[in-house]
């Protein structure tokens, strides 16, 4: 990957045209079905390329465009899971989902993304980056009705995980994200077998691999949970230690608008840092002064080689109207930036 200062990029959905999936919710169920739903996505995918390239971001997402949920979809194309019977469980211990159940040994049979990256890898000569769910977000995405034990089930979609993403890395992605918000919510899991799960996700790859650990969508109840979370988050100073530890070479934090102290990357120094400077949990367009200072405050804690502008989290729960201008934001935040570093 050619080497860009300050690179800037989405954390990973986009909202989908209205024609597509009914707008500004998740799970949004699709419009259109068979061939016609197969070019639908892939028109969408085409303009949230385009939205990203107008905006002038440098490293290529295809904003989900693809997927229905950013666990769910993956889930969908293991074998083992039951998604007709599905059962309502809370997930981050926090809301009730109706989620597909574990009922067999999982396995992934074939590949779920690779030919929508190849599809991307297409269209642009830009890096570009896929999202995958971790292991322990997936565990927390489902009812499990066979192993019993979510570290069995974790290291199982693991290794599902890896063999998809060799493949992804094979078709050209650049850097492969892992999604986990349940890192934020399961320390000890996190610190007993979670990390480990998501090293054994990553084994073998040469491609850049990040960590995506966020407060969520910016539906209700998030916003909920962070009011009882106090005036200062320090949910990340539980595993950072862990994550500095590992091979993952990126993390990507929510920092923008939150009250997680930004101190707190000085645990993971050294790692490249995907900084949140857009609050997806708010309709309020930033303005590139607003995106700059959250970039200038992390600079103190991040050398600048190894910042990498973001989201604080997927925007597929916003308008377009409203993403396109994050979009705009970021990008000239960044550049307010990388012109007083003087590159
Ligand atoms: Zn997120």
């Amino acid at each position: 990957m050619k080497k860009l200062l300050l690179p800037t990029s989405i954390v990973g959905s986009l909202p989908k045209p209205a024609w597509l999936a009914p707008p500004e919710k998740l799970w949004s169920p699709w419009k259109l079905e068979g061939d016609q739903l197969i070019e639908g996505k892939q028109d969408a995918l085409r303009i949230s390329l385009q939205e990203q390239q107008l905006a002038d971001l440098d490293i290529i997402c295809d904003g989900e465009q693809t997927r229905q949920h950013f666990v769910t979809t993956f889930i969908e194309h293991l074998s083992g899971v039951d998604f007709e019977n599905r059962k309502t469980v809370k997930i981050r211990n926090r809301y009730d989902a109706s989620v597909p159940v574990v009922v067999g040994e999982v396995a992934r049979q074939k590949a779920v993304f690779v030919e929508d990256a190849k599809f991307l890898r297409k269209q642009t000569n830009k890096p570009i980056k896929w999202a995958l769910p971790g292991p322990l977000t997936m565990v927390d995405t489902l009812y499990d009705d066979h192993y019993k034990s979510r570290e069995k089930l974790a290291w199982e979609f693991a290794i599902a995980l890896n063999e998809e993403a060799r493949e992804l890395q094979d078709a050209g992605v650049d850097i492969i994200q892992f999604d986990e918000p349940a890192f934020n919510v399961f320390f000890d899991e996190v610190n007993d077998w979670g990390m480990a799960a998501l090293e054994r996700a990553i084994e073998g790859l040469h491609c850049q691999t990040a960590v995506h650990i966020c407060y969520g969508y910016g539906i209700q109840a998030n916003t909920d949970w962070k009011k009882t979370l106090g005036s200062e988050w320090r949910q990340y100073e539980e595993i950072f230690p862990k994550i500095q530890k590992s091979k993952i070479d990126i993390v990507s934090l929510e920092c923008h608008n939150s009250n997680v102290p930004l101190d707190l990357m000085e645990l993971v120094r050294g790692k490249k840092v995907m900084v949140g400077a857009i609050d997806v949990a708010t309709n309020a367009i930033e303005t590139p002064e607003e995106v700059a200072a959250t970039l200038r405050k992390a600079l103190e804690f991040v050398d600048a080689e190894n910042l990498y502008p973001s989201t604080n989290c997927g925007m597929a729960p916003l308008s377009r109207n409203i993403a396109r201008g994050k979009l705009s934001a970021l990008s000239a935040g960044a550049e307010i930036i990388r012109k007083e570093l003087g590159i």
